[in-house]
């Protein structure tokens, strides 16, 4: 079956000094995590420090954004080969706080997800409603438009290599969780979606959940079957915490 991934988004948060102590707890936790997958995914200039430090252990690296571009005059841009150098095998791709701040449209996550498949890096692709979205009930025509969005521009056969986050924002970091139900019953419409193309990748593709997953809840959304691991934001900040969640995965 598919094996549980537990990913930290650290977004802009910590100094290098609290990175370091991050990632020393979470490596030193790790060793008895049988069998989640553990991902943190620190700002760019912590890459460098995690790429040194995870070297040995089982935890993986990964980063909250890439450059749509291989190379050139784009000024403050990273690209997939240099996230690749650094020891990345993650990359996030249209985290909501990306599409709502930065203007990233699902043609931009496009170019994103096959700038990191062209380097080996796996993109975690994020999805989700808005709460007026939900309110309205328009979450599953939103969600589905995110995902053939994605299809139509670099074909079903790349979801072989992608993950998906289903990241309601009105859950991302307002401690306001989805149920374990309402997050199982998104999660099955999207492995449903992909299943119209491609019934094999369905089954193999990881849908990560993400929105305020914490110790306490991490054990009921992650025992539905179709929840398949973790995009966890403010609770991988601490390393006990984040710890509790890749043990509830486990
Ligand atoms: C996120 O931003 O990916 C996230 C899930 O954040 P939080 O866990 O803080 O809600």
């Amino acid at each position: 079956m598919r094996q549980p991934l537990i990913a930290g988004n650290w977004k802009m948060n910590g100094t290098k000094a609290s990175a370091e102590a991050l990632l020393s707890g979470v490596i030193a936790g790790a060793t008895a995590i049988a069998k989640a997958e553990i991902a943190v995914c620190p700002p760019f200039p912590f890459l460098s420090l995690g790429e040194q430090m995870l070297a040995g252990s089982t935890v993986r690296l990964g980063a909250q954004t890439v450059s749509t571009e291989p190379s050139g005059a784009y000024t403050g841009e990273v690209s997939a080969a240099m996230l690749a150098e650094f020891g990345c095998r993650y990359v996030i791709c249209g985290h909501s706080e990306r599409r709502e701040y930065y203007g990233e449209t699902d043609e931009i996550v496009a170019k994103k997800l096959s700038a990191c498949l062209a380097q080996g890096l796996t993109p975690i692709l994020c999805v989700g409603e808005s709460l007026q979205q939900r309110e309205q009930g328009q979450t599953e025509t939103v969600i589905a438009g995110q995902i053939d969005g994605i299809v139509s521009r670099i074909g079903i056969d790349a979801f072989s290599r992608i993950e998906i986050a289903y990241e309601p924002i009105w859950a991302i970091g307002t401690g306001m969780t989805a149920t374990p139900e309402q997050a199982q019953a998104v999660h099955v419409f999207i492995r449903q979606r992909i299943a119209g193309d491609s019934q094999a990748i369905a089954g193999k593709i990881r849908i990560l959940y993400g929105g305020s997953m914490k110790a306490a809840n991490a054990r009921d959304l992650l025992s539905q079957p179709d929840i398949d691991g973790g995009l966890i934001g403010g609770a991988s900040l601490v390393a006990d915490d984040f710890l509790a969640i890749c043990q509830a995965g486990d």
